[in-house]
């Protein structure tokens, strides 16, 4: 470790308290420090390149310094970085919902910003509920989401959330929603058709027992992510837009962290030609270069906020740095690469690579399972592939392999002992292959030493 990495490391362990980490380990550990970017890959304090296997979390899409979009923001600083959207207008949010509204699916019409993932998903929230208190339908104030669900880490849309290693611990605080079985077809036992049929007759019966009192349906479209990248059998998105339009309910469609390529076209919801009545936004919007997030929904809820001043129908939620004007300029850079590059129509002989090697994968001992759509893919190592039972949560399989791979070049975050694969949308097909050899080659050669060891 060089002098300079030793002193940044010690401030860090002084100062820092990083999220989703066990800071014990982390304080005895010896942590990597990022210092640039350079195309697909992250270059550390001691000059080591890592190939961006998770996207920076799933957030990146063009690679880091990417011409365009730095040149972008730079523009925008020599006209201003920020002021609110407060009683006020801003030339780049304009501009960039405009942009955004011509490529989200038919329906969705009116953007409300904001500024991470969860607080998309807080004001999606807010703004079912409240649209049914504009109506005077004041009992439909529940909300239906899947188990192994996640929106974010706030109050509200951890409410909503189902991952209960992550929010057992905040029990108490949440408001109750109503909970129907994700459908995860390799914990199924079934086929695809009854995992899906399954999934949905549960929502249905929730509906038909009780959606005098339900708001909206709140899912993940097509891959729940940070559940361990399930990916949805095909209809179950269309199924519940049949349902949710059946019930009179409001669908919510996060695509957080599905959205702006990653499913292998634009929004997960275009794959199923599902309009929802909301749709949650962030992660990719802007390239993944600053924290932006939108929520967009029909000129229908919008509508029913609209009154006098007495009537106390104004949608009272916003945040300091709503629309900010670099983030809106570094995301329509990024909506005009993908045009320019033709990133959407590129992807087919990426998902194609991903999937043969996951066959190659899935073959290889201790690997459970393999999932994929298009550009997001998770690797399940499990304790016995045929029980698919899997290794105790403190054995850290998962970290241990992603450490491994991280020695040779691929920087990665599983979830548990799901080993995520979400490249850069943009990544080229030489650097895809590179980050694959390593995660094959780990997987085939330190998985057993790891698990020895474990
Ligand atoms: N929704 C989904 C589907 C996500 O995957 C995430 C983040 N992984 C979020 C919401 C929360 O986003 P953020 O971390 O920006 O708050």
């Amino acid at each position: 470790m060089n002098a300079k990495t030793q002193k940044l490391v010690h401030a860090d362990k002084k100062y820092i308290w990083h999220p989703f980490t066990q800071m014990l380990d982390w304080l005895e550990a010896d942590p990597v420090i990022i210092e640039s970017g350079d195309g697909f890959y992250l270059i550390d304090t001691e000059g080591n390149r890592y190939i961006d296997g998770v996207s920076s979390l799933w957030c990146n899409v063009h690679g880091h310094r990417v011409p365009k979009i730095d040149q972008a923001i730079r523009n925008q600083l020599d006209k201003i970085s920020h002021s609110t959207l407060l009683g006020l207008g801003q030339t780049k949010s304009i501009e960039l919902a405009e942009k955004l509204i011509k490529i989200l699916p038919q329906g969705l019409e009116k953007v409300f910003y904001s500024d991470a993932g969860a607080t998309s998903v807080e004001i999606a929230i807010k703004m079912a509920y409240q649209y049914y208190r504009n109506r005077g339908e004041k009992s439909k104030k529940k909300f239906i989401a899947l188990t192994e669900s996640y929106h974010g880490d706030t109050i509200g849309s951890v409410s909503v959330g189902g991952i209960q290693t992550f929010h057992r611990i905040f029990g108490e605080l949440l408001f109750q929603a109503e909970f129907a079985p994700s459908p995860h077809q390799y914990r199924f036992d079934g086929d695809d058709d009854q995992c899906r049929q399954f999934s949905l007759d549960k929502i249905e019966e929730i509906l038909r027992n009780q959606s005098e009192n339900i708001a909206a349906v709140i899912a993940e479209p097509l891959v729940q992510g940070a559940a361990g990248i399930i990916v949805h059998p095909a209809g179950f998105l269309a199924g519940l837009r049949e349902l949710t339009r059946k019930y009179g309910v409001l669908l919510i469609a996060d695509e957080v962290a599905t959205g702006f390529g990653r499913t292998g076209k634009m929004f997960a919801c275009q794959h199923e030609d599902v309009s929802p009545d909301i749709i949650c936004l962030a992660k990719g919007i802007t390239g993944g270069y600053l924290p932006l997030a939108a929520t967009i929904t029909t000129t229908e809820i919008f509508d029913s906020f609209l009154g006098e001043i007495s009537e106390m129908k104004t949608f009272f939620h916003g945040h300091t740095y709503t629309g900010n004007a670099l983030a809106c300029a570094a995301a329509i850079a990024n909506l005009e690469l993908f045009e320019e590059n033709k990133v959407i129509e590129s992807l087919p002989p990426k998902i194609r690579l991903i999937d043969e090697y996951l066959k190659r994968i899935e073959n290889l001992p201790n690997v459970g399972n393999v999932r994929q759509k298009g550009l997001m893919a998770g690797i399940e190592i499990v304790k016995d592939k045929i029980t698919r039972e899997s290794f105790s949560y403190e054995k850290t399989i998962g970290a241990k392999l992603c450490s491994a791979m991280r020695l040779k070049g691929a920087m990665m975050r599983p979830l548990s002992d799901v080993i995520v694969l979400m490249p850069p949308v943009a990544i080229d097909l030489t650097t895809l292959k590179n980050l694959l050899d390593i995660v094959v080659e780990t997987i085939e050669n330190d998985l057993p030493e790891i698990i020895k060891n474990a």
